[in-house]
């Protein structure tokens, strides 16, 4: 298996102006790849510097790949300092010049400084990676079992080339293939999950089975690498399938999908329209459900309310009710979903009550409690519902550990997707 080390190249990097995120891209793509990538370095365009840094990242690794510094000004330095480190003269590529003068016409500037000249100059015997979303070329260039890859560092272009050019050429040089899958599991904590899963974890060697941390979930990789894509597949499939069995219950999506899309999903799948009433997470679920393309067929509307007249006044939860048991507390929160259902098109309805903190908690119930309920057009038939007769609701109480408001709202997002997709699916609560 080859291994590869990233340098980050750019002084904005250091400064702590611009977060490295292509490393981490360009890491998960090379994972991807079956190459296991072994440092990340980070250096400023400064020559001496990038000259060591370059020279300890190929002493330690098979494939360099640098992003960052192939623009045309005098501080980009890049592939001046890989040329020179791998003894490779720098040559004019005429199609480099080509592709700049056509950009160059398209935005307006035929006659565009020398310095931009500077990105038609390429190693020798390099292979280029023309940029389709942007002006530097990238390139791989192989010298003495080593490769080094260079990268644009703006990441809209970065990520196009390393999807565009840089996977077809490592897979080419590969006699493998990789094939993985991203498990989502909501609901089971991350040691839970990995003793529930321990038959599959240990001992591998092919799949691997490899957990990631999430915020308020957890994520699962199983990578197998074969001689076909067939085989790999295959192999994947055999362990997707005892993970389903070992903890199947809490497992959301084989795709690597977030929760809200799963929900969308599953929605149109049935056929049926979601109204949702929110409290503490003032509209963040409506929000999740109407990012995801094609959620207009099935999400009928959203309640924000917020205060306790706005319950009343939007969703007819009778003021004595919040009187006597408080805004976050069952009664209420049933009565929300009920309202919603009452006062919408949809045919389930979700709602939450809770308290987001850092303050609320007053009421005697701690910060991270939360309500949520799901009320239900049509079932059954033994109507508990103001406005819909034949309407069910069922709530339940959830507490999540205090972890700021932002992740706090964020749980209770995840927590009324889970409850709509077992609701689907026909767990019930
Ligand atoms: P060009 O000069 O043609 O835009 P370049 O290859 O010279 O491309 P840089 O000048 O190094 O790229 O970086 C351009 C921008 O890309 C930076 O200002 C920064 O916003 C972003 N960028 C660079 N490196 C990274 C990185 N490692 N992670 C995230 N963003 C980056």
């Amino acid at each position: 298996m080859p291994n590869a080390s990233i340098v980050a190249v750019g002084t904005e990097l250091l400064f702590g102006q611009t977060v490295n995120t292509n490393a981490a891209y360009v890491s998960e793509q090379l994972q991807l790849l079956g190459v296991s990538v072994l440092y990340h370095f980070t250096v400023g365009d400064n020559p001496a510097r990038m000259k060591r840094t370059l020279a300890l990242a190929f002493a330690e690794s098979d494939i360099v790949v640098t992003t960052g510094g192939l623009g045309p000004t005098q501080d980009d330095i890049t592939k001046e300092m890989i040329a020179e480190h791998m003894g490779a003269p720098l040559v004019y590529d005429e199609e480099a010049k080509a592709r700049l003068d056509a950009i160059m016409r398209d935005i307006g500037r035929a006659n565009y400084t020398e310095n931009n000249m500077k990105q038609a100059w390429l190693p020798e015997g390099c292979t280029v990676f023309y940029n389709n979303a942007g002006t530097a070329p990238g390139f791989a260039l192989e010298r003495g079992g080593k490769t080094a890859i260079a990268l644009p560092g703006p990441p809209r272009e970065m990520k196009k080339m390393m999807r565009e050019s840089v996977i077809p050429y490592l897979s080419q040089k590969s006699d493998s293939v990789i094939y993985s899958k991203m498990l989502r599991f909501y609901g089971i904590g991350e040691s839970a999950l990995e003793t529930a899963l321990l038959p599959i974890i240990d001992g591998q060697t092919d799949p691997t089975v490899a957990p990631y941390a999430k915020e308020g979930e957890c994520a699962v990789r199983v990578t197998s690498m074969r001689r076909t894509e067939a085989e790999a597949r295959a192999a994947v499939e055999a362990t997707v399938a005892r993970a389903r069995e070992l903890a199947g219950a809490y497992l959301y999506s084989e795709d690597d999908e977030e929760y809200h899309e799963v929900v969308v999903r599953l929605l149109a799948e049935k056929g049926l329209r979601l109204a949702a009433a929110e409290s503490c997470t003032g509209g963040l679920f409506a929000g999740a459900i109407t990012a995801v393309a094609g959620s207009s067929a099935v999400f009928d509307r959203g309640f924000v309310t917020y205060s306790n007249a706005s319950k009343t006044a939007l969703l007819g939860v009778p003021a004595d009710v919040i009187e006597r048991y408080g805004a976050v507390s069952e009664p209420c929160c049933r009565a929300m979903a009920l309202g919603a259902l009452a006062r919408s098109d949809a045919d389930i309805a979700v709602a939450v009550t809770g308290i987001a903190g850092p303050g609320g908690s007053d009421c005697g119930k701690p910060v991270g409690t939360g309500f949520y309920g799901i009320a239900r057009r049509g079932a059954r038939g033994d109507g508990d519902g103001e406005g819909a007769s034949d309407a069910r609701a069922e709530v339940h109480e959830k507490y999540f550990r205090d972890r700021g408001r932002r992740v706090n709202r964020q749980a209770a997002v995840l927590e009324l997707c889970d409850m709509v997709r077992k609701a689907i699916e026909g767990g019930g609560r």
